[in-house]
């Protein structure tokens, strides 16, 4: 699980997760040699295997496409972004264009993050589901097709919100449980490592193969 991609990883402002472009191609490179494929949340759900690999970038931050897309294209490695609707209006945020662009590169599944990135268990449950709905429906248009992967703003979520989830059509949900487990566990609330800001690439791959990396 990462956000954001930039140089700047050690400046307070920008979010956890944080990897420099050198970092996350390297950490592509490196799991490949070992042996790792990579794919896309879904298609990893789907029909992934133990050496099945997934990048998964959360919030939509503009540097997704700038720094982001860039290595995706030229390593030919699939990821998923969850996205919110906030590049609607601020520019710090992936545009419709940029969301557009990704989606027909075939390299990048988009899923839903909420529209305003709202902690769902903090709020009622109507305002929950509009959140749900109307970001999943922004990015619908967008692409043009239907979106199946959602993960939850921050981790909150509770089995209401989970009911929500289902609801609009979402079939996965990328949770922040404590504990690796198998996916099929719960197939909404899927396991992700945290990859936490500015670390080495080294202990990236050995935190997001458990330590099975050989060094
Ligand atoms: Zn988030």
């Amino acid at each position: 699980m990462l956000h954001s991609v930039g140089d700047d990883v050690t400046d307070e402002s920008c979010p956890n997760n944080t990897i420099r472009p050198r970092e996350v191609r390297d950490l592509i490179v490196a799991l490949r040699k070992d042996g790792y494929t990579f794919k896309t949340f879904k298609d990893a759900i789907e029909t992934g295997d133990r050496w099945t690999m997934c990048l998964t970038f959360d919030d939509g931050f503009v540097d997704n496409y700038t720094l982001l897309f860039p290595i995706l294209k030229e390593l030919d490695v699939p990821a998923t972004l969850f996205v919110t609707s906030r590049g609607k209006s601020d520019n710090g945020f992936l545009s419709p264009d940029m969301i557009r662009e990704m989606d027909a590169s075939g390299l990048v599944e988009l899923g839903g993050h909420t529209s305003g990135h709202t902690m769902l268990t903090e709020v009622s449950l109507e305002e929950a589901k509009r959140e749900i709905d109307e970001n999943k429906a922004w990015i619908e248009a967008i692409i043009g097709h239907p979106i199946i992967s959602f993960a939850y703003p921050r981790g909150g979520e509770n089995d209401d919100i989970v009911e929500l989830v289902k609801g609009a059509g979402y079939r996965y949900g990328a949770a922040m449980v404590k504990k690796m487990r198998p996916v099929e566990t719960d197939l909404f609330r899927v396991h992700r490592q945290i990859i936490p800001r500015g670390m080495p690439t080294w202990k990236s791959v050995l935190l997001a193969t458990r330590g099975k990396w050989k060094l």
